[in-house]
């Protein structure tokens, strides 16, 4: 279609070399393509071009001393997306490959994937180029102060809030940045989500992406007469969100296999051992490698070993996968690899994980395939329950929050596997995800007038 390639022309006119972000946009305005043609509202009040520009970008230097008393100077980012249905919300990521196309990629996802959840909140997402591996404590609260000390001017609960969760950033980093936010401010208010649960966080906002990426995996099979009992599972990433999909898989009765990090995958034919798991990465900040000094039937792959077309951990017979690294983590080699292997199902608790053509091998096999801006949705959804329990000056329990969690997941499958049937592609959840999310943000885009 016309429209959308001219867009997507221009864009890479006007914001050069982000080819994260390219990928994201033409994957979601690719499969507007039957709202768009039937309805000449969105072309005329100019909704994708608005869209597809943040209503604002902040880039900022974060200098700080290392433990040697060399000054280091990194660069910090926060997107201001898209306001239309609530303040920004979207959570920092602190790894040395961020720059402005993977923020922005970020960004524009969490607008879609805020507006499938239902809440009434907006689209942004920030993050800085810093590397927190092997640094100290100390170091890691030295940079959160700098960066809090530029980014403190921009955020606040009624503007931009800032939610936990994303890559090199959890309950520590929140702890220092809050901390730095109250100092400069002299205020005690929801600015931040993912806090302690000694100082105002939720039960389960740590658990949420991994565990609503599971039950979005379980509402799609059971959508199909299917359940996850007894299915063999391939998970990847060794983070928040990797450690707690693997938590929920045992929970309901299935069997993860494997798990990988930046430097290699462990495949584990009898189940990865959770505790250990959870013993090197949330504890000790240990690489996967010394997995099998405690179990030596374990497989360890390292990345210099991985086929040169993909990655090795989908490259084991699984009945389903759940990706939960990074972007771009599962190639169209990958989607052949699982496909051959009895997959039925990809969930998808990264951000962008499959490349586009991995996606159209799944969608062309008619898998049960859960696009990201759906599947993880869970984490800045309990970042909101987070939000309302401090507003109400409230702490629910485990299983309240759990509850609503998964009636959230269970909401989010419905909006977006109705909208599919509705669009003439039963099943296409990536369809049926980006068409929801994008009708109701642009419905309310168009409604505040040109802004
Ligand atoms: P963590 O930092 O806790 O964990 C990330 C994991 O991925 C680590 O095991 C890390 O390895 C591995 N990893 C990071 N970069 C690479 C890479 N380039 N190649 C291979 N492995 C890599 O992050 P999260 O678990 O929070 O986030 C994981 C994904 O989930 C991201 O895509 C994030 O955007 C997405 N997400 C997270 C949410 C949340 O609530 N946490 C919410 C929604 C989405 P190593 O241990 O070696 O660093």
């Amino acid at each position: 279609m016309n429209y959308i390639h001219s867009t997507i022309a221009q864009l890479k006119t006007s914001s050069p070399a982000q080819c994260e972000f390219y990928q994201a946009v033409e994957e979601v305005l690719e499969s507007l393509e039957p709202i768009l043609e039937n309805s000449e509202k969105y072309k005329k009040n100019a909704i994708i071009q608005r869209l597809v520009e943040p209503e604002r970008q902040i880039m900022f230097r974060v200098p700080w001393v290392d433990d040697e008393g060399n000054i280091q100077v990194n660069k910090g980012y926060r997107i201001e997306f898209n306001s239309a249905l609530g303040p920004y919300k979207g959570g920092l990521r602190f790894h040395p490959s961020v720059n402005a196309s993977i923020i922005k990629f970020l960004g524009f996802e969490q607008i879609f994937k805020n507006a499938l959840t239902g809440l009434p909140i907006g689209g942004g997402k920030g993050g800085a180029n810093f590397d927190p591996k092997g640094r100290s404590d100390a170091e890691i609260m030295r940079f959160c102060q700098s960066f809090m000390s530029e980014l403190y001017r921009h955020i606040g609960p009624t503007t931009d809030v800032v939610p936990a969760g994303d890559i090199g950033v959890g309950a520590r980093e929140i702890g220092y940045l809050f901390g730095q936010y109250k100092r400069l401010t002299g205020r005690y208010e929801g600015v931040l989500t993912g806090k302690s649960l000694l100082w105002g966080g939720s039960l389960v906002r740590k658990e949420a992406t991994g565990y609503g990426a599971v039950y979005f995996a379980d509402y799609m099979l059971q959508a199909r007469g299917d359940s996850l009992q007894g299915k063999r599972c391939l998970v990847s990433g060794a983070g928040n969100v990797a450690i707690y999909a693997i938590e929920k898989l045992y929970q309901m009765g299935a069997t993860p296999v494997s798990c990988s990090d930046s430097r290699g995958t462990v495949y584990h034919e009898s189940g990865i051992d959770l505790n250990l798991i959870k013993c090197l990465k949330e504890q000790s900040r240990d690489c996967l490698s010394v997995y099998k000094q405690t179990h030596p039937d374990a497989i360890y792959i390292s990345v210099n070993d991985y086929p040169k077309d993909g990655h090795a951990v989908w490259r084991f017979n699984a009945a389903a996968a759940f990706p939960c690294a990074t972007q771009n983590e599962l190639t169209q080699a990958d989607a052949s690899a699982l496909l051959s292997g009895g997959c039925l199902l990809v969930s998808e608790g990264a951000n962008m994980p499959s490349t586009k053509e991995a996606i159209d091998c799944f969608i062309a096999a008619k898998i049960a395939y859960g696009p990201g801006k759906a599947a993880n949705a869970g984490g800045v959804a309990t970042s909101q329950l987070e939000m309302a329990q401090n507003a109400s000056m409230q702490s629910w329990t485990f299983e309240e929050v759990d509850e609503k969690l998964k009636q959230i997941m269970k909401n989010i499958f419905v909006t977006a596997n109705d909208t599919a049937t509705e669009f003439g592609e039963p099943g296409n959840l990536l369809l049926g995800a980006n068409i929801a999310g994008f009708r109701r943000v642009a419905d309310a885009m168009i409604e505040q007038g040109v802004v």
